[in-house]
C-alpha cells in the first residue's frame, strides 16, 4: 500500500487557500471559509472510499466501513479550524494524513475487523467562541448546550451561527458517539514545540496531553514615594512578584517535564516615580500526570508565601481555568511505538503541552497521539513548516498502526 505525501501537502496547501483574509490564514468556527474547507474535505473523504456527511455541529464525519457492517470504531482525525495568522498544518495535517491512510487501505481493497471514522473537527481552538474543543465534545457527547447561548466574538450567538450554517441548535446531541462504538480515538499532529527537532527525529508518540492551571496572582504592598521611604522600609509589591516569577522558572525547571510560565504582569499604580503597591500577573502551570501539576503548583505556592511573609506584602491566587490531564492509553502508545520501530525510527516518547481534540474523546474511549516533527518547533505562526519526509514517515507510521489495531482498553 502506498502513501502519497505530496498529496498530502498538496491538500494542506488547497486549505490553507481557504481563509477570511486574502494573506495568511485563519478560519474559524461555522465561517463561510470552514464551509469551503467542508466541502473539500468531504469530497476527498468520499473519492477515498469513506461515505462522508457533515454532522449536528458541522464536523466532516467519513466512515470506512468494517468487513461487518456496524462494527465499532478506530476513530481518527483533528481540526480544521485554526487560530488567527495561524499555520497550515496545526489541525488539518492529521485529518488529511487519515484520508490518506483510508485511501490507501481502500485502494488495496483491504477491510478490517473495525471501521475506520475519520472527522475534521469544526471547532478545536475556541477562536470564535471563546471555548475550545466544541466540535469533539458535540462528538464525545459533552457539549454544554449552555454556550448555545454565548455570543461570539463578532456578536453572534452560537446558536444563530449554527443556524446560520443550515445546521439545528436543537439536534447538536445527535453528534454525539456511543462509547461501545469507538475502541480507540488516534490523532497525528504537529509538536508545536522543537523536542523532536532536537533529538533530530521525524516523529514521537505522545505519552499525553498535559493537564493546566491557570491563575491570577495578585500582590498588595504599599505604594509610596520613591524618592523618600527608604529601601529597608518598602513593601514592593513588584519586587516581591520578580521573586516569585523566578521561583516559578525554578520549581518548574526543577521537576520533569513541568513547565510554568509567567505570561502577563502588571504593576499598579505604574508610575516611574512611585513604589509599586500592587501587582497582578499570570501564572501558567502544566504537567503530563496531575499529580506532578499538584506537587509543581504547591511548591509554587510555598515559595510565593515565603517572599510575601518576608517582604511584608500579601499575595492571592485567584483560580482562572484548569484542565486534567489526558493520558495517551498505554496499549496504544505501544502499538504506535511499535509502527514507529518498524519504520527504522527511534522511539522517542514525549508530553504534549499543548490541548488537543483527545482531551475531550478520552470522555468515550482510549486515546493516543503521534506527533510529527515541526520546524522549530513553530505553531499558530505562519510560519509553521513541515519536512515532506517527515510527513511521509507519519502517514505511513500511522497506516502500520491502523493495520495492527485490535481494540481494547490498556
Ligand atoms: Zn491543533
Amino acid at each position: 500500500m502506498s502513501i502519497d505525501a505530496s498529496r498530502i501537502l498538496a491538500r494542506c496547501d488547497a486549505l490553507a487557500a481557504l481563509s477570511e483574509q486574502p494573506d495568511g490564514l485563519t478560519r474559524v468556527f461555522l465561517s463561510p471559509e470552514q464551509r469551503a474547507a467542508n466541502t473539500l474535505v468531504l469530497q476527498w473523504m468520499r473519492e477515498a472510499g469513506l461515505s462522508a456527511s457533515l454532522d449536528a455541529i458541522g464536523n466532516c464525519v467519513g466512515r470506512y466501513e468494517a468487513q461487518a457492517a456496524g462494527a465499532p470504531c478506530l476513530m481518527l482525525g483533528s481540526h480544521l479550524d485554526t487560530v488567527r495568522d495561524a499555520g497550515r498544518y496545526d489541525g488539518m495535517l492529521g485529518v488529511v494524513t487519515a484520508i490518506e491512510c483510508v485511501a490507501a487501505l481502500s485502494a488495496a481493497g483491504r477491510r478490517l475487523p473495525f471501521a475506520i471514522v475519520v472527522i475534521g473537527f469544526g471547532d478545536e481552538e475556541g477562536v470564535r467562541f471563546g471555548s475550545t474543543l466544541l466540535g469533539s465534545r458535540a462528538v464525545a457527547g459533552t457539549f454544554d448546550t449552555a454556550l448555545l447561548d454565548r455570543p461570539g466574538r463578532d456578536g453572534v450567538p452560537l446558536r444563530d451561527a449554527l443556524c446560520a450554517f443550515g445546521l439545528d441548535p436543537a439536534r447538536v446531541g445527535e453528534a454525539a458517539f456511543a462509547a461501545r462504538d469507538v475502541l480507540a480515538y488516534v490523532e497525528l499532529h504537529i509538536e508545536q514545540g522543537p523536542v523532536l527537532e532536537a533529538a533530530g527525529l521525524p516523529v514521537g508518540v505522545v505519552t499525553a496531553i498535559n493537564g493546566g492551571y491557570r491563575f491570577n496572582v495578585d500582590m498588595t504592598g504599599m505604594a509610596g514615594h520613591a524618592g523618600t521611604v527608604p529601601m529597608a522600609l518598602r513593601r514592593d509589591a513588584l519586587a516581591a512578584a520578580a521573586e516569585c516569577v523566578l521561583a516559578v522558572e525554578q520549581v518548574a525547571a526543577g521537576a520533569p517535564d513541568v513547565v510554568g510560565t509567567v505570561g502577563r504582569i502588571e504593576a499598579l499604580p505604574g508610575a516611574m516615580n512611585v513604589i509599586p503597591g500592587r501587582v497582578r500577573f499570570s501564572l501558567d502551570v502544566r504537567a503530563p500526570t496531575d499529580g506532578q501539576r499538584a506537587a509543581a503548583l504547591a511548591a509554587m505556592r510555598e515559595r510565593f508565601e515565603a517572599i510575601a511573609a518576608r517582604r511584608r506584602v500579601s499575595v492571592a491566587l485567584e483560580p482562572v481555568w484548569e484542565a486534567r490531564t489526558a493520558p495517551c492509553d498505554a496499549a496504544l502508545q505501544e502499538r504506535l511505538a511499535a509502527a514507529v520501530a518498524a519504520e527504522n525510527v527511534a522511539v522517542r516518547r514525549l508530553p504534549s503541552g499543548a490541548g488537543h481534540d483527545g482531551m475531550a474523546l478520552i470522555d468515550i474511549a482510549p486515546i493516543g497521539m503521534l506527533f510529527v516533527r515541526c520546524a522549530g518547533g513553530i505553531s499558530h505562526n505562519p510560519a509553521e513548516a513541515v519536512d515532506a519526509a517527515d510527513v511521509a514517515v507519519g502517514a505511513r507510521v500511522l497506516l502500520r498502526f491502523i493495520e495492527s489495531f485490535a481494540g481494547g482498553r490498556a
